[in-house]
Parts: C-alpha cells; sequence; structure tokens
C-alpha cells in the first residue's frame, strides 16, 4: 500500500489532518522506541512507590509525598 494512501486512511480514522498524523505516528514510534530501550528514565516512569503514612502512589522519581510531605 502506498505510504500516502496509508496516511490518508489514517488520517480519516482519526478526523485529522494527514501531516499531523504523521507527527503522531513518528511520536509513537519514538515513544515505543523509548520503552522498549528500558532507559533510566522509562524503568522509573513505570515504576511507583507507596507513600508508608497515607497510603499515595507516587512516581518511582519521587523524593516526597506530595499529599502528606512525608520522605518516600
Ligand atoms: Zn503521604
Amino acid at each position: 500500500m502506498p505510504q500516502e494512501q496509508l496516511m490518508a486512511i489514517l488520517a480519516q480514522v482519526a478526523g485529522v489532518d494527514p501531516k499531523f498524523t504523521l507527527i503522531l505516528v513518528i511520536v509513537a514510534v519514538a515513544l515505543l522506541l523509548i520503552f522498549k530501550g528500558g532507559g533510566s528514565a522509562a524503568r522509573a516512569a513505570h515504576m511507583t512507590r507507596t507513600c508508608r503514612d497515607c497510603g499515595a502512589t507516587h512516581p518511582g522519581f519521587a523524593k516526597f509525598c506530595r499529599r502528606c510531605g512525608k520522605r518516600l
């Protein structure tokens, strides 16, 4: 299937401009590569910390609880 035709179909499905769809596809592929690569930032985003005092969950890079301010 020609690439322009594929982009036109994607644009119709999403209801957006074909150029914007192309950008979306590039961003999606880039994100996929980042998460697949298993970089430290991606791993930190997947990790969660739970506050021992109030039970609030935070991203892995969080140092302090955003609800009660206690150190995680
Ligand atoms: Zn807390």
